[in-house]
């Protein structure tokens, strides 16, 4: 069963007299455990996509099932708990809040979502320290670079140890060592099972993904696969490496 299924979903924004079309009939299904990457240019559609994914914006047209559920004209109330539980946000504003410290911006989401107060710091700590920005913890956002606040962004939409990993331009502003990094971060958290969904318009980054979609106008117009390395190495019987056995394993009992 797919983690995520779009069957011919539109979206159209009326304001005033005009009306634009953002999405129109996007067929898409998605695999637990993917690393999806998701191109276009400006315009094209892809946040749209992404906010419908992650049940921040409704279609106007189209159904969208979540782990074999349908999520559509559900409770505001219910969509809220669904995106806190199973859904990490890294957005291309960051929306960190700059006059909280690094940590108090990692406990936040865990607040909403009824983590009991006295684990909360202690798994934020562990958070930033997977991301390697542990030594900022007590520094105000607005004190620390470009690169380390997209770690802490990655770190915040860990929080609550979502499934589904959405990051719309992760890497917007970022110099090609620092986006690397955090794409190398994304990877990683592929590997453990999380189902990772990026918006880029970086070849190079859409290169190291399963598979690119690529919209234009509001239409898929190309949903390739590619290859990954890693994936080769998968499919090699030579290899026993574990972290692939896992994987394989993961994948199985979807
Ligand atoms: P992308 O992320 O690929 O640059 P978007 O999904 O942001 O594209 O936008 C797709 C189209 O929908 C654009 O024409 C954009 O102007 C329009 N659009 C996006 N959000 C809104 C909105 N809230 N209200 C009106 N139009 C919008
Ligand atoms: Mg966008």
């Amino acid at each position: 069963m797919a983690l995520i299924e779009l069957k011919n979903i539109s979206k159209v924004f009326k304001t005033g007299d005009s009306q634009t079309v953002a999405l129109r009939n996007v067929d898409l299904e998605i695999n637990s455990g993917e690393f999806i990457a998701i191109v276009g240019p400006s315009g094209s559609g892809k946040s749209t996509l992404m906010h419908i994914l992650g049940l921040l914006d409704s279609p106007t047209e189209g159904s969208y099932s979540l782990n074999g559920r349908s999520v559509l004209r559900r409770h505001d109330s219910q969509l809220a708990k669904l995106r806190r539980s199973d859904i990490g946000f890294v957005f291309q504003s960051f929306n960190l809040l700059p006059r909280l410290s690094v940590i108090q911006n990692v406990i936040l989401p865990m607040v909403y979502a009824g983590v009991p107060a006295s684990q909360r710091k202690g798994r934020a700590f562990e958070l930033l320290t997977k991301v390697g920005v542990q030594h900022r913890a007590a520094y105000k956002i607005s004190q620390i670079s470009g690169g380390e606040t997209q770690r802490v962004a990655v770190a915040r939409a860990l929080a609550n140890n979502p499934s589904l990993i959405l990051a719309d331009e992760p890497t917007g502003n970022l110099d090609s060592k620092s986006s690397q990094a955090i794409i190398d971060l994304l990877k990683a958290l592929n590997r453990d099972g999380n189902t990772v969904i990026i918006v880029t318009h970086n070849p190079e980054i859409a290169e190291q993904a399963d598979r690119v979609i690529e919209l234009r106008d509001g239409e898929i117009t190309k949903a390739r696969a590619t290859v990954p390395k890693r994936r080769m190495r998968e499919l090699d019987p030579e290899s026993t490496l574990h972290g692939s056995g896992k994987r394989t394993e993961q994948r199985k009992r979807q």
